[in-house]
């Protein structure tokens, strides 16, 4: 789970790092009351996205006077940054930048350990130094049994900053950035830039935090951080519906019983030259409720023009499967080709039994189905 900024830069405060003050706005007139609350010569407007890149899209502006914060303000709601449309700008004290630096936690698989990742060439550029000069990015592993003691962190400190008085500052934001990173158990604490100000004192003019999901039950302030985008907030309902849905770019709705069987699936859709519209694992069973919630996510996504019903009856038969596909389709209302491949016991009464109904279009082998599939998204007729 990702947090934004505005997010990010409570928890650092809440751990001693450095941030400067703030206000969360939504319209260019809040953004003006923010200013003058503030009551700063010079403030940064920025773009509450739960993206990377902002400063480059045009969503981070700085502004000096009412007027300029209002037409900033208005600018960057208007846009969208790689998909997220801005609906909210965080309006801060503006910084005097001598220095950017990248420091970041995060988990290094490799040697499963923590990872302090840290950059004297910081800022927007840092893909671009990690690409063409990776030398300039300083990898250190944290023993986990150890952690990160002072000695430690001030040894890293001074890599990155040779004047005592800043690695003094470093080993503190290192300590304290450790700990939220820890305490919370994330997969991410990075700031970048963290700034160098002109008066010589370190500050996070950014923050980002991501947190591992399977540790989220153990931090329900940190679930509560969580503002859903619409989709996920279908891939959260359909979870709780008990079905493992992942949302993709294409057209063709995937409804399978089985995380293999759904993989494949969308492997076979590809390999036809069609899109799956979502990775969609109905489990077990395939009882009509669970079919018509199923296909109530599905037809929630307009994007979807036709759906691939593969289910593989073994413990199931598939003549129960057909029978509550039959109920479910009876209840549901649409149009959209529904294209079926049952496999397993009694498959012949099953296919029998949907063929009869005229609903479906049924197909024996998988094969078949997804050149099926393929075809009716594409208004090729069979
Ligand atoms: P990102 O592009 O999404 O990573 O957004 P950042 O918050 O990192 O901002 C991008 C860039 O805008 C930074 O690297 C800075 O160069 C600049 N910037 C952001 N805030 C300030 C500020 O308060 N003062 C100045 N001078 N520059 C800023
Ligand atoms: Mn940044």
């Amino acid at each position: 789970m990702k947090a934004h900024e505005y997010q990010a830069k409570e928890i650092f405060s809440r751990y001693g790092i450095p941030v400067e003050q703030h206000v969360l706005c939504s319209t260019p007139d809040e953004a003006v009351t923010a200013f003058r609350q503030l009551g700063v010569n010079k403030v940064a407007i920025k773009a509450q996205v739960l993206t990377g890149g902002r400063g480059k899209a045009g969503g981070v502006k700085l502004a000096d006077s009412e007027t300029l914060v209002r037409q900033h303000a208005q600018e960057i709601l208007n846009i969208t940054i790689k998909g997220f449309p801005v609906t909210r700008i965080l309006i801060s004290e503006a910084v005097d930048i001598a220095a950017e630096y990248y420091t970041s936690f995060t988990i290094d698989r490799n040697a499963r350990s923590v990872v302090l990742i840290m950059s004297a060439a910081g800022g927007m550029d840092i893909e671009e130094v990690a690409r063409k000069t990776p030398e300039k990015i300083i990898h250190c592993n944290i023993d986990p049994l150890i952690g990160l003691p002072k000695y430690l962190a001030q040894r890293f400190a001074f890599t990155l900053f040779k004047q005592a008085e800043q690695a003094k500052r470093m080993t503190t934001i290192l300590q304290d950035l450790y700990k939220a990173f820890i305490e919370n158990d994330a997969s991410l604490a990075e700031i970048n830039p963290l700034v160098l100000t002109a008066k010589g004192t370190l500050r996070a003019i950014d923050a980002k935090m991501v947190f591992d999901d399977n540790a989220l039950y153990r931090h329900p302030d940190v679930q509560a951080l969580f503002e859903p985008t619409p989709e996920e907030q279908l891939e959260a309902t359909a979870k709780e519906r008990g079905f493992s849905y992942v949302r993709m770019d294409g057209d063709i709705g995937c409804m399978v019983n089985g995380a293999g069987l759904a993989m494949t699936t969308m492997d076979m859709i590809k390999l036809y030259g069609g899109s799956p519209a979502n990775f969609l694992d109905i489990g077990g069973s395939s009882n009509p409720v669970k079919v018509i919630e199923a296909m109530k996510i599905l037809l929630n996504d307009s994007k979807v023009k036709a759906v691939f019903i593969n289910i593989f009856g073994g413990i199931t038969r598939c003549d129960d499967v057909a029978i509550g596909l039959i109920q479910a389709f009876d209840q549901l209302q649409t149009d959209i080709p529904v294209i079926v491949r049952l496999t397993g016991t009694n498959e012949n009464i099953g296919r029998k039994l949907l063929k009869d109904s005229n609903r479906f279009q049924v197909a024996e082998t998988m094969n078949e189905a997804t050149l099926m599939a393929v075809k009716s998204v594409k208004g090729e007729t069979l």
